[in-house]
């Protein structure tokens, strides 16, 4: 559990079991999503799923998108690697391994927003426009937000190329004349700028490559490798 709030269901999941229907060991992850979200009290074929391309396209999800992409990939949202919602009972899922999943919720509408935010969708400040439209589908304040970091490779284990230097401006480390990317960092300064207050930031602090033997890493095991499933419900 990333942040726990009265009304909000929001969590990823681990190692051994498998969440992605197209990636790495497929067989079962229908079983696996079932059982880790009857645990959470979600009903797995309710989840809207995305086709996640590390763009910046968000979308916003209503009643006639449950159930996309929960039982096959072919249905889940195209092109989009965000989610927002205001509908309750709806839960929202995004896959990753080593990308950063963030939560998003605001608690005075309410309504709630997922993010999946690598290297690319993060230079494209895909969380940032996220809240933006929480602000324009919602009225959410930014104010008011409340944001949670999962489990993600972090600045101890993201060694990055050189010619990244010049796409941040920030969040890049040199460490023993190599390049790491602070992902972490780079959203945290993005949200701060969006309006979130400090205080309504949560971190879980987990490095899915430091603990490659509980979370799937891309960088550890490949690109063949599981996927986590990070959700997130109004109740
Ligand atoms: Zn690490």
């Amino acid at each position: 559990m990333i942040f726990s709030y009265p009304g909000l269901v929001c969590a990823t999941s681990g190692k051994p079991y498998n969440m992605s229907l197209t990636l790495g060991q497929t067989q079962g992850a229908l079983l696996n999503r079932k059982v880790f979200l009857d645990g959470l009290g979600i009903e797995y074929r309710d989840l809207v799923c995305a086709k996640q391309v590390h763009g910046d396209c968000i979308r916003w999800a209503g009643e006639p998108d449950k159930g996309k992409g929960a039982l096959e990939h072919d249905t889940a949202l195209d092109d989009t690697d965000a989610l927002l919602t205001d509908k309750r009972n709806l839960p929202l899922a995004i896959f990753t391994a080593d990308c950063l999943p963030i939560f998003l919720f605001d608690p005075q509408r309410p309504a709630v927003g997922l993010v999946h935010a690598g290297r690319r969708g993060t230079e494209q400040e895909i969380t940032p426009k996220a809240i933006r439209l929480m602000q324009d589908k919602f009225n959410s304040r930014p104010g008011e937000l409340f944001v949670g970091f999962g489990p993600a490779i972090r600045d101890c284990c993201y060694e990055v190329g050189v010619d990244l230097k010049d796409n941040f401006n920030y969040g890049l480390k040199m460490k023993d004349s190599r390049y790491y990317l602070d992902i972490i960092l780079i959203n945290k300064k993005q949200v701060l700028e969006s309006g979130v207050k400090p205080n309504h930031i949560s971190d879980c602090g987990i490095c899915t490559s430091c603990r490659q033997d509980e979370f799937f890493s891309y960088r550890r095991h490949g690109a063949a490798c599981g996927r986590m499933i990070s959700v997130i419900m109004l109740r």
